[in-house]
């Protein structure tokens, strides 16, 4: 078994042998100590928060604890706003188990601050997308919202 692949038991994995005895795994990966703020953040109040670098000047979004050129730890929390540019964008015709899309949809990389967010856009004619178009999310509802990234329902042009 590759590492990427999901298990649902511990005794499916080769590495460890536990015997008879397992316990169910229900979460695969942690959004850690930053993710887990900035899922809140995002659920809670609405908004998208980066850290910024004080000695690179990068503002990471989404948040994280160090910076990934220098390895400073980042402790200056950022409000970044939900405003962002289109940095790239394709078509999907296919599901993640490989079944054609009764509808394809649009998928953009959105560029916020230094960082990047790939997410749905919704709310656009494709013909009008370009490259650096200024784009804005989407929040679902306060109560709808989970503490996840699809707590943006999308991302659209302003
Ligand atoms: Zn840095």
């Amino acid at each position: 078994m590759a590492i990427p692949e999901r298990i649902h038991r511990n005794i499916d994995t080769r590495y460890w042998n536990p015997g008879a005895e397992y316990f169910p795994v229900k979460n695969r990966y942690t959004a850690g100590v930053a993710g887990q703020r900035f899922f809140e953040e995002l659920k809670e109040n609405g908004k998208l928060f980066g850290t910024k670098c004080s000695k690179c000047s990068v503002t990471f979004v989404p948040a994280r604890l160090f910076c990934e050129r220098c390895f400073a730890r980042l402790e200056e929390w950022v409000d970044v706003g939900l405003e962002g540019v289109l940095y790239s964008f394709t078509h999907v015709y296919r599901t993640k188990s490989d079944e054609e899309k009764e509808n394809p949809s649009i998928v953009g990389a959105v560029r916020i601050a230094d960082g990047l967010l790939m997410h749905h856009l919704g709310e656009c004619n494709e013909k009008d997308l370009y490259i650096g178009m200024p784009v804005k999310a989407e929040l679902k509802p306060v109560g709808e919202r989970e503490g996840k990234i699809t707590d943006i329902a999308y991302f659209k042009p302003l």
